[in-house]
């Protein structure tokens, strides 16, 4: 695949070897504009402004440095920004399978999406498809499976939502890149299922503990199980359907 180097100075060294891949939507106006605040090596809130930040910030106020590895455009342009073999910065506080930092041992997709704050435009096929042939050559590079290719809105429920409920994880699943619950009846009496459901949330890599009570990191990770595969209805209830499709992954 035709891959255009955009090299960003955020980076630094990895300590896990490459297990993981996050998918993101860079939530901006652009391409350029989410390639500018990926490579810059002293971002300053002025040079990128928008509904993330309050209006009244002075402009000289300090962002954080952030990267990618890879910036995948509406048109299916795909940008590297980080080497793969470096830990890019873009994960943050994150945790996955009981460990945190997961910039680590994880590759970074940002994929050009206003998200949210733009409205949750759709994500067009060509987009699509390109980070359906990266990801092929990802898992194929690094040995991964199906199951290791998650949305930060997984391994940081409690904080992020990207990349958002428009994102057609089933198109993925369908081209062998993604997992999609099957079809499992429930397997538990009523009377367990809290906890029955916060073991399959944590077997399935989120940060949540068997309390057997719906505390808030449960109800986090429900919220972003749901947006991930019941989309229709992100409510962090447990009801039936959620449970069937927790069976169906774990
Ligand atoms: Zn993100």
């Amino acid at each position: 695949m035709n891959i255009i180097d955009r090299p960003s100075p955020n980076f630094d060294a990895r300590t896990r070897p490459i297990d993981l891949v996050v998918l993101h939507y860079t939530g901006m106006q652009d391409a350029e504009t989410a390639i500018a605040r990926l490579t810059d090596p002293a971002p300053v809130a002025g040079r990128f402004p928008g509904p993330w930040q309050a209006e009244d910030v002075a402009p000289d106020a300090p962002l954080g440095k952030v990267s990618a590895h890879y910036v995948v455009a509406e048109d299916g342009a795909v940008y590297r920004l980080v080497a793969e073999e470096h830990r890019a910065w873009h994960a943050g506080a994150s945790s996955w399978d009981g460990e945190g930092d997961v910039n680590h041992r994880a590759i970074g997709i940002e994929i050009v999406n206003g998200g949210h704050d733009f409205g949750l435009p759709e994500f067009p096929d060509a987009q699509i498809q390109a980070v359906i042939a990266l990801l092929r050559g990802i898992m194929e590079r690094w040995s991964l499976g199906r199951a290791r290719i998650v949305g930060h809105s997984d391994v940081a429920p409690e904080r992020k939502l990207d990349p958002g409920e428009r994102f057609p994880w089933k198109k993925l699943a369908d081209a062998g890149v993604s997992i999609w619950p099957q079809g499992a009846a429930l397997d538990l009496p009523d009377d367990d299922y809290v906890a029955h459901a916060q073991q399959q949330l944590a077997v399935f890599g989120y940060d949540v503990q068997a309390t057997g009570v719906m505390d808030a990191a449960t109800k986090n990770a429900l919220v972003a199980f749901q947006r991930r595969f019941r989309p229709h209805q992100i409510d962090g209830v447990l009801d039936e359907e959620t449970r069937k499709l927790l069976a169906g992954v774990t």
